[in-house]
């Protein structure tokens, strides 16, 4: 249970009840955190944190929420805060009175802004106390400031900031208001921590609880942060989740927050394997299916009750607009009576002549936005392979085979336009190594494995699940499967690449410690036009050093650093512990991190952010399977 009393985790700043929460409260939470590396400690912070504002200021909590984990609205309305560099830094210099060239100055010393302004606002003397910032009236300038657009718009940005930046009332707010903006908080509170934390206030400060023995309130406790985490990945909005917990407690979750049409619920993920064998030793005593693994980039059609059609990515990103062609074809797909539905998917570039798929590389020359359907060169072929919700019904709890039962009878076949994916239902080595080949002929990356009945085979939103099962052909003598790693700095090349950039620092992502961490660096795989490509690209990316949250060894420095902004998909030989190299460190070996041998590129991710990347867990986890099944 909560050690409540713990001095540590209490916030000594107090604010009155029925008033809004002080941004200096929320800031003195964020020092505590950002001052320990221990997840628990950090979850009891912010428990108790959350009990105050549930038993204070309850309207704050969803405000709350969103400064703690860096966002303004839910993920998939797409508006962020990420106001650049140059802008934050004059905002700074504006309402300091400082010079840009100083705080740039120091700004490369540190590698954070944060830190400058907190110096900044330190250093500066103040004739007057200003009016206490409240995280109600910072929330809405957050907002305000991402909603500005039009002319003069990045001037008026700075302005607002600059205002902000005069509000504080020490260096503390100065430091974590700039780093929000950046939208780079980085203290370490991972959202999956924040949503445990969450789970455990809202029972906490229930009546009913406070009778409860000792035993009830531990399993009311620990249940809790499943309840939220899995109705948070079906339904990813804390518009709607909050309300909802404020009102009816964990208990009435389920019931009133399911899966919506028009809020893509995070996707399903499979787990990679590298043969045959393993993939039968995991699904013995199931029945399975094999189905054919297409190329190209995961959509989510839903069909609203008013007719509205939305097309979110594997990010839930609203696609609608690159899509315009599935959007206008969607109801020639649904047989008549359908009124709504939610298809996963995987949206593929599509041959009309030779009636083929054709490879991912095509897709990605399509343009992602404003995109106009006489102008579109590159037509798709939506490959529907589940359908998560029908005429109003959620069918995520459904099995796989009745999930499928209704896909094939909701949704017609359209030549070029819309496919059922190819699947088989076999059983034995040799009938899945063929199918396993046809599907390469046929395109295709390889195969996916899911179980088909029970309730192993429901739909799992944002689980990497292991009763969904990847092979990909390419990957069976290597790693099992390639890795996605964020560019984070580059080396100038030599000899031939002289003028380029010749090699590469990559790295996977710590989501617990919000870190960044080396694993290898690479320049095999990239060819003349690619080196030519990233240089000019990188080179309007570079940073003056490496940011903080970058955990590097000085023998693997770059020659240049860059933002955390793009993911490449990497294949290795093999995984190895390293001196040097940091992806997860401490966990396969004591003090060394895990490096990839033979590194090579494959292709750009666009479809990932930074934060999407492999994740260290996931590098352990590749490291460790070496040695369980070296069998192809
Ligand atoms: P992950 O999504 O597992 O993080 P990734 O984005 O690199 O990894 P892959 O490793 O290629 O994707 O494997 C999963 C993806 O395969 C799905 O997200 C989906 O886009 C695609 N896919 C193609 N065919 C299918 C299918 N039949 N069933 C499920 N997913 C499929």
């Amino acid at each position: 249970l909560l050690a409540s009393n713990n001095v540590s985790a209490s916030v000594d700043i107090d604010w009155k009840a029925g008033e809004s929460v002080l941004y200096a409260a929320l800031v003195n939470a964020y020092e505590k955190i950002e001052a320990t590396s221990k997840r628990l400690e950090i979850q009891e912070i912010m428990t108790t944190f959350f009990l105050r504002i549930l038993e204070k200021s309850p309207s704050n909590l969803l405000e709350v929420i969103y400064l703690c984990i860096n966002r303004i609205c839910p993920e998939f309305e797409g508006l962020e805060l990420g106001i650049g560099e140059a802008s934050l830094m004059k905002a700074i210099a504006m309402s300091t009175g400082r010079k840009v060239q100083a705080i740039r100055k120091e700004y490369s010393e540190t590698g954070d802004l944060g830190l400058v302004a907190k110096a900044s606002k330190k250093a500066q003397s103040t004739l007057f106390t200003p009016k206490p910032m409240t995280v109600s009236s910072v929330f809405k300038a957050f907002r305000k400031i991402a909603l500005t657009s039009g002319a003069d718009s990045i001037e008026r940005k700075i302005q607002s900031i600059a205002a902000l930046m005069s509000s504080c009332r020490s260096g503390e707010e100065a430091k974590y208001l700039i780093r929000s903006l950046e939208g780079k908080l980085r203290i370490g509170l991972a959202e999956a921590t924040v949503l445990v934390s969450l789970a455990q206030a809202i029972v906490m400060n229930d009546s009913e609880y406070k009778t409860m023995s000792k035993n009830d309130k531990t399993a009311k406790l620990a249940e809790a942060p499943s309840v939220i985490k899995a109705v948070y990945s079906e339904l990813p909005s804390y518009d709607i989740i909050v309300p909802v917990l404020l009102k009816h407690g964990v208990d009435g979750l389920r019931e009133h927050c399911k899966l919506t049409p028009g809020i893509p619920c995070k996707p399903m993920l499979a787990h990679p394997t590298k043969s045959i064998t393993e993939v039968l030793d995991r699904v013995e005593g199931h029945k399975f299916t094999c189905e054919y693994k297409y190329d190209g980039e995961r959509g989510q059609i839903h069909l609203l009750e008013d007719g509205t059609i939305k097309i979110f990515s594997r990010n839930l990103e609203d696609n609608s607009q690159k899509f315009p062609d599935i959007v206008k074809n969607v109801t020639r797909f649904i047989k008549e009576g359908t009124k709504s539905f939610v298809l996963d998917c995987e949206v593929v570039a599509w041959d009309k002549e030779k009636k083929s798929i054709l490879p991912f590389q095509v897709l990605t020359t399509r343009k992602r936005k404003d995109v106009k359907h006489e102008d579109i060169k590159v037509t798709v072929c939506v490959f529907g392979f589940d359908i998560l919700y029908y005429n109003g019904e959620p069918l995520l709890q459904k099995s796989l085979e009745a999930r499928r039962d209704i896909l094939f009878s909701v949704f017609n076949e359209i030549e070029g336009e819309f496919a059922f994916v190819c699947y088989k239902n076999l059983n034995n080595v040799e009938d899945i190594q063929t199918f396993l080949d046809e599907s390469v002929k046929g395109s295709c990356e390889g195969l996916m494995i899911k179980i088909l009945d029970g309730t192993e085979s429901s739909y799992e939103p944002s689980k990497r699940s292991r009763n969904w099962l990847k092979l990909k052909k390419d990957y069976l003598s290597g790693v099992g499967d390639s890795l996605d790693l964020v560019v984070i700095g580059a080396y100038y090349g030599r000899g031939k690449r002289t003028g380029v950039y010749g090699g590469f620092l990559l790295a996977c992502y710590d989501p617990d410690t919000e870190q960044y961490q080396t694993i290898t660096k690479t320049s095999t795989g990239l060819s003349d036009q690619n080196l030519e490509d990233f240089y000019k690209h990188f080179n309007g990316q570079v940073i003056d050093g490496p940011k903080r949250y970058y955990n590097f060894d000085e023998k693997t420095k770059p020659d240049v650093w860059f933002e955390p902004s793009v993911v490449w998909e990497v294949l290795a030989a093999d995984l190895s512990i390293s001196p040097v190299y940091k992806a997860a460190v401490g966990t396969c070996d004591l003090s060394k991190g895990i490096s990839l041998r033979f590194p090579r590129f494959i292709r750009i991710r666009e479809d990932k952010k930074p934060e999407d990347a492999t994740t260290s867990d996931m590098v352990a986890e590749m490291y460790q399977r070496q040695f369980n099944h070296n069998e192809s």
